[in-house]
């Protein structure tokens, strides 16, 4: 059973001195229902406590049948008028009939003792009337104290009869006007006639609300128990039963339900030493702590009575306090001539029966409830409970907080690994307890909400956000990983830029061929205007003033060279003199200047451009455009925030989601990464939760998050409606966090658990990419190398041109002078060369490289090789 919470009422031990007069007969008159007859009254407490000069007569108990109030109030009249008469009465449980004896009483006055629940207290109006039971408007003030204590904020209360509700009556207002107070947080059900509860169980079982307020008799108790067990209601570790009967300790819970938590008030302590002792002496046959309510309080109200006698004898010991005869047809009203009943009512109970209770309510402090068992006590309890119980945790399968293993063979929680499964680890190592992983339906974090209702788990762990409806229905332990939602996108792809030969980019394919065609036709201008210009017409030897011929320089290749050098802005080592061709070349030069400086600033603008073309940098930008499309995962918290959101922009960018075609909503968050990354042009962004969004950046180098947090929350464990293991659970993640363990768990599955590089090592700080790659610049490396293969081809047929004539000339076979040019080309320290080689000689083998006088330049120039082109020249006129 659980907590037993306890108020002592005060029982009386006296002890009194032997007067010894004349015997004086005195009656009491016990008028019982039924139902009280069984119960065992022993006289014997009182006649034990009264001085020996009274003689007590052991009233037969009468019976009051019910619903016969005439019969009732006969019975008083004609036990009073009897000889002796009534010293006092104590009356039935039935309150109709206890009412006209009451009234009788106060006519006769007569001390009229009841004990049993009364809607409210008759003692003002008839103070004859002593009502040993708790007034029914401060027990309800107990109740809502303890209620309070217990902090039950969401409850069902099952009551029998309409008065019950009497009881609960400040319990149910205070809830009405607490803060926050929905009406579904109190539920009020009646228990219906018959003896079938099940369907109303099965209403409270379906309602998710597991904190029940029992107010019945006790009778009734143990049946409704067992049904609860059979509607599933119990066994579950999160289901407590609050019950409202004074005598509900007197059953026998061991069968029902183990380990369920049951709350019963008693109104003393059983395991106090004179309390055992009194109830051993009286009432042998049942166990003290099982003595019911009536019991004791008959007990209290002979010892009050006793005690009352007693003392007013001890005042005067010549006092006549036997019974007198009464009638209720006299005309006078009776006076208290004894002032028995004021001397009962100022009689003050000289030691109580018991020192140490649990807890004790006190009336004159009615807000406060002090618990005398000691936190580390109440904890241990806990625990033991605890202990026994298998914790069933409903999770999702989601990265990286839970993923299959796939271990072959893997049974049980070995099926999963991740966050959640290493958090629930951790906790439970501190908390001494066990768990097994359960999936919810649909892989959806509603489910989880819902198995907490329904109390298919008691734990909800995944990445599973605080939210205010959520907390409407479930408990969460307190934070374990703070967040907030941003916003995923992709790198924009600037077009052609990842491209190898972006660097064509800054200029159209038409202006390359504008270019390249301007190029082609300059040149041939220059040609033309050189050959044209009698200054470009140059005395080849200019040592001779009057010379035979004039030279042009200005050949094809020459021309073309020199617009390629300055277009490419590295100049010529030789240059026109013709007035014409000057002109012709300044102005090349001009558009060269244009050209490759707009190039340039050009190229420099589409190497950033990757920041400019189409960047969203803020929740505002990507409200304001319709370009780029954006979406969420569906039945998430981010959701519910879009949903239920305030705030102007966050209801348009919602009003917008929903009604975009396709759908931009995804079943999860991984689907969501996808769209992000497969839509071209970056053309959909993805709200996600910011601890997500830095998972998959670690990944996925071509993502970002964009602009800062939209709100600011927090992942914790979702409990059932007051939990009572949700303490436990909070100090193991307080711990967790304190001693690093929740950061380590973090850096585990987000840093450590990754295939390939982390992005982190390839970005810099603000997540720029810091380098151009070989996807940017790749082309002009293919140029460079296909601009060397070509020069190599050229070679290869120049210098097989000029073996072709060097075999004519030397009248040798084509293989031969190829032989002798192969060998002498493949010697690179010989840098000097036979203008004419003789092949007959290196035929034989015999070349002599330090024979080698003369300094001839020829054979392997270049296409482009000016220098030696001129060389030759001079060479052939040496
Ligand atoms: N953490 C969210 C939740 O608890 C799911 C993900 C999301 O909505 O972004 O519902």
């Amino acid at each position: 059973m659980g907590v037993v919470l306890q108020s002592v009422w005060l029982l009386l031990v006296i002890s009194y001195n032997c007067l010894c007069f004349a015997i004086e007969p005195i009656k009491i008159g016990a008028f019982f229902t039924e139902s009280q007859t069984s119960n065992s009254i022993n006289w014997n407490v009182f006649k034990d406590n009264i001085p020996p000069k009274l003689e007590f007569i052991e009233p037969e108990i009468k019976l009051v049948s019910k619903s016969d109030t005439f019969e009732a109030s006969n019975l008083v009249c004609d036990a009073a008028s009897e000889d002796p008469g009534l010293l006092a009465v104590f009356g039935p449980n039935s309150l109709i009939e206890s009412r006209i004896m009451e009234s009788a009483c106060d006519f006769l006055q007569i001390p009229y003792f009841s004990t049993h629940w009364r809607p409210m207290t008759t003692v003002d109006n008839n103070l004859a009337t002593f009502n040993l039971y708790p007034d029914a408007n401060l027990y309800s003030q107990a109740l809502l104290t303890i209620i309070k204590s217990l902090d039950w904020r969401k409850f069902v209360i099952i009551y029998e009869a309409d008065e019950n509700l009497i009881n609960l009556q400040d319990v149910i207002k205070y809830q009405e006007h607490r803060e926050g107070y929905d009406k579904n947080d109190v539920l009020i059900k009646s228990l219906g006639p018959g003896l079938d509860y099940r369907p109303l169980l099965k209403k409270v079982a379906k309602s998710g609300i597991r904190r029940i307020i029992l107010d019945c008799h006790s009778d009734k108790i143990l049946d409704i128990l067992k049904q609860a067990v059979e509607v599933k209601l119990l066994p579950d570790i999160s289901t407590s039963f609050f019950l409202v009967s004074l005598d509900a300790h007197t059953l026998d819970y061991s069968n029902v339900a183990p380990g369920t938590n049951i709350t019963t008030i008693r109104l003393f302590n059983p395991f106090d030493d004179s309390f055992q002792k009194v109830a051993e002496q009286y009432y042998p046959t049942i166990p003290p702590e099982k003595l019911p309510v009536q019991t004791v309080l008959q007990h209290d109200a002979m010892l009050l009575l006793a005690t009352t006698i007693t003392s007013l004898l001890n005042d005067d010991p010549m006092l006549d306090v036997s019974s007198e005869s009464k009638y209720c047809n006299s005309t006078e009203p009776y006076e208290d001539t004894l002032s028995l009943i004021n001397r009962i009512r100022d009689t003050v109970f000289p030691e109580g029966l018991s020192d140490k209770p649990i807890a004790v309510w006190d009336s004159d402090q009615p807000d406060e409830i002090h618990l005398t068992r000691n936190a580390t006590e109440r904890e241990a309890e806990l625990q033991k409970r605890l202990m026994n119980h298998n914790f069933i945790v409903s999770s999702k399968i989601g990265r990286p907080y839970l993923m299959l293993s796939n271990l072959p063979g893997a049974t049980g929680n070995a099926r999963y690994k991740g966050y959640s499964m290493d958090l629930i680890t951790e906790i439970a190592k501190l908390m001494n307890i066990t768990f097994e992983f359960i999936l919810t339906r649909d892989n959806l974090h509603a489910n989880i909400v819902d198995d907490l209702i329904n109390r298919r788990a008691d734990l909800g762990i995944c990445d599973f956000t605080i939210t205010h409806q959520r907390r409407e229905l479930i408990d969460f332990s307190m934070p374990f990983m703070s967040l907030g939602i941003s916003i995923l996108h992709k790198e924009p792809e600037v077009e052609g830029l990842n491209n190898m030969y972006a660097f064509m980019d800054p200029f159209s394919w038409k202006v390359w061929v504008y270019i390249v065609t301007l190029y082609l036709v300059l040149s041939l201008i220059i040609l033309i205007t050189a050959r044209l210009d009698p200054d470009d017409w140059e005395n080849p030897h200019p040592c001779n003033q009057s010379p035979e011929e004039l030279e042009n320089i200005w050949n094809i290749k020459n021309c073309l060279w020199l617009t390629l050098g300055s277009i490419m802005t590295q100049g010529c080592d030789i240059l026109p003199k013709g007035i014409s061709s000057r002109i012709a070349t300044a102005m090349w030069w001009f558009f060269s200047l244009i050209m490759t400086s707009s190039y340039t600033a050009n190229m420099a603008a589409f190497l950033t451009m990757q920041k400019e073309v189409d960047v969203i940098n803020n929740v505002e930008e990507l409200a304001n455009q319709n370009k780029i499309k954006y979406g969420i995962m569906k039945g998430g918290s981010t959701q519910e925030f879009f949903r239920y959101s305030n705030n102007s922009l966050y209801q348009k960018m919602w009003a917008v989601m929903r009604n975009e075609n396709p759908s931009v909503f995804e079943d999860t968050n991984d689907k969501g990464v996808e769209r992000v990354i497969s839509t071209k042009h970056s053309l959909y962004a993805f709200f996600m939760e910011s601890t997500q969004i830095e998972y998959e950046l670690e990944r996925k180098c071509q993502l970002r998050k964009v602009g800062s947090w939209l709100d600011s929350k927090s992942y914790g464990i979702g409990m059932p409606f007051g939990a009572d293991y949700r303490h436990a659970i909070n100090s193991a993640v307080l711990k967790l966090q304190e001693n690093g363990k929740l950061n380590e768990l973090k850096a585990k599955w987000w840093k450590e658990d990754i295939e390939g590089t982390p992005c982190s090592s390839i970005f810099d700080e603000e997540g720029n990419q810091e380098e151009l790659t070989l996807a940017h610049v790749g082309g002009v490396f293919v140029v460079l190398g296909a601009g060397l293969c070509l020069a190599i081809l050229f070679a290869i047929v120049e210098f097989l041109w000029n073996v072709h004539n060097i075999a004519v000339e030397e009248h040798s076979t084509y293989f031969e002078a190829l032989k002798c040019e192969v060998k002498f080309a493949c010697n690179i320290w010989i840098t000097h060369k036979h203008a004419k080689p003789d092949i007959s000689e290196s035929s034989s083998k015999k070349s002599n490289e330090n024979n080698i006088n003369r300094t001839i330049i020829a054979g392997a120039g270049s296409f482009l090789n000016v220098n030696a082109t001129v060389l030759n020249r001079i060479s052939n006129d040496n």
